[in-house]
């Protein structure tokens, strides 16, 4: 055989799964058809740690719930930014109160006894700055944020630190059966293995390998306005205006700047959000929003198929709004399944730990120096509305699993997301990306294979 497990997807829930199964002597890989990890993360690398309350099927609920419970363990030990923020559920009207009154009914049937409550003026107390025509609200103090590519790195980092191979770039096409063990066809190659875990949530792959039915979920359409310093200190918590076919909140992001949402089934557009979002933060001027992004969110009941634990297959399918939070749960609980059904023994060298990285903007200016003088690349600032240095940009490449995009970049130094949105900096990258990876300009991707940052040379200059 080839390998024990191959894990498809690179996802945050292939990289978890990776990091666990890391610990033991097994010879594992993990095939991705992208160019880079962790890529369904949102790009502003910040994502909302929830308590389970809001979901009614009980998988999904009791998944985000355990994840939960071990976001710190996990955030502490692989040095992640993170914090606890409350939430507000807020109701207006009779729909709103009954559906956060059942939310609570949920919270007291877990005995998840934290979550309050509240009357009007107790809810002004919290937030003094929520509208007048709250009627009741329900305050959940375990909810939180994260930044989210940095855990999906995070697991991926240290699974390849143990050893775990990771094939980017080369995308399954089919999983067989054989009398042992199975075999996987990809684009560039065909592997054996004895164990599949399938965490692509693509339906057609290994279709006939699945026992469990697949439920299809709701698709919203979700688009976020990054607002700019005036809304700062509106709210210290996260406050969600939920709707039957809508939700609109508004969220802090781990680095201090504010979120409003907002989603539904419908199609979105700009107008149509600042519309919603008056009623959590008044009338938006758009010289005030600095970024505004699209994306799809899904409400998928989430499926481990293990009944085929026992042969070697799993398959972890569903898209949902919650699959972060689930993240360490997940990860535990697949690795207890292969552990409990195959002979696994713990590796004594297992190295549980990030390599390090540093964020020169949040560094005092003597922390700052010593760095210059051990690599004065940490002196050049290459992302100005970031203050992002060209050190962090080449270590971003450098690293395992380096970025090998001009996105991949944006993403782990957060270079781009200021107010020119990369205007100076990305030419910039894109030359050091072709430095360090010896590759012509040409060659370099924002980050699909058809996203060239340059199509052609039209002069031969000395640089770029
Ligand atoms: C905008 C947005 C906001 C979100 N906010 C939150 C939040 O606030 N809180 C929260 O808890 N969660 C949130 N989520 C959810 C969470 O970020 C994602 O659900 C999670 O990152 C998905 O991880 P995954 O590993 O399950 O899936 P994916 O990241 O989609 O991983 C699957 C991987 O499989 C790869 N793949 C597919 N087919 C093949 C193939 N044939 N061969 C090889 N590879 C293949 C894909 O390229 C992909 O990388 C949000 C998601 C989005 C998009």
């Amino acid at each position: 055989m080839d390998y024990d497990v191959l894990i498809l997807g690179g996802g945050m829930i292939g990289c978890a799964v990776a990091y666990e199964l890391s610990k033991y002597n097994l010879n594992i890989a993990v095939i991705e058809k992208d160019y880079d990890i962790g890529s369904d993360a949102a790009l502003i690398n910040t994502a909302t740690i929830y308590d389970g309350l809001e979901c009614t099927d009980t998988i999904s609920s009791s998944l985000i719930r355990k994840g939960n419970l071990m976001f710190d363990e996990y955030v502490e030990k692989f040095n992640v930014p993170f914090k606890r923020v409350g939430s507000l559920y807020i109701a207006k009207d009779e729909n709103q109160k009954k559906y956060i009154e059942d939310m609570y009914s949920r919270a007291k049937e877990k005995n998840i006894n934290e979550v309050k409550l509240l009357n009007r003026d107790e809810s002004k107390r919290i937030e003094p700055n929520i509208s007048d025509d709250v009627i009741k609200s329900l305050y959940i103090p375990n909810t939180g944020v994260v930044c989210a590519y940095d855990l999906a790195l995070a697991y991926g980092e240290i699974a390849f630190d143990n050893g775990v191979k990771f094939k980017l770039e080369e995308e399954v096409l089919n999983i067989e059966k054989m009398s042992k063990g199975f075999k996987v066809e990809t684009t560039r190659n065909k592997f054996t293995c004895k164990i599949v875990i399938n965490t692509t949530s693509e339906k057609e792959l290994g279709k006939e390998l699945n026992t469990d039915k697949i439920e299809e979920g709701r698709k919203n359409n979700l688009k976020y306005f990054v607002l700019n310093k005036k809304y700062d200190s509106l709210y210290s918590n996260i406050i969600f205006d939920i709707h039957s076919s809508e939700r609109r909140y508004i969220r802090p992001t781990m680095d201090g700047k504010i979120i409003g949402a907002f989603s539904t089934e419908k199609s979105v557009n700009y107008d149509m959000v600042i519309d919603k979002l008056s009623s959590l933060i008044g009338k938006i001027d758009g010289h005030k929003i600095k970024m505004v992004l699209d994306w799809s969110l899904y409400d998928e009941p989430v499926v481990i198929d293990d009944s085929l634990s026992e042969k070697g297959y799993l398959n972890i399918r569903a898209k949902h709004f919650g699959k972060v939070t689930m993240t360490p749960a997940i990860g535990e609980i697949v690795c207890k399944m292969v552990v409990n059904n195959f002979n696994c023994i713990l590796k004594k060298d297992f190295i549980d730990k990030r390599r390090e990285y540093y964020r020169f903007k949040d560094l005092s200016n003597n922390e700052r120096n010593n760095l210059i003088k051990v690599d004065n690349k940490y002196g050049k600032v290459i992302c100005l509305c970031e203050g992002v240095t060209e050190g962090e940009i080449v270590d971003a490449i450098r690293r395992p699993l380096g970025a090998r995009t001009v996105e991949g970049v944006r993403r782990r130094t957060n270079s781009g997301l200021g107010s020119c949105r990369g205007a100076y900096c990305n030419e910039v990258i894109s030359e050091i990306l072709a430095r360090e990876t010896n590759k012509p300009i040409t060659d370099i991707v924002k980050n699909t294979k058809n996203s060239k940052v340059a199509l052609s040379r039209i002069k031969e200059f000395d640089t770029m």
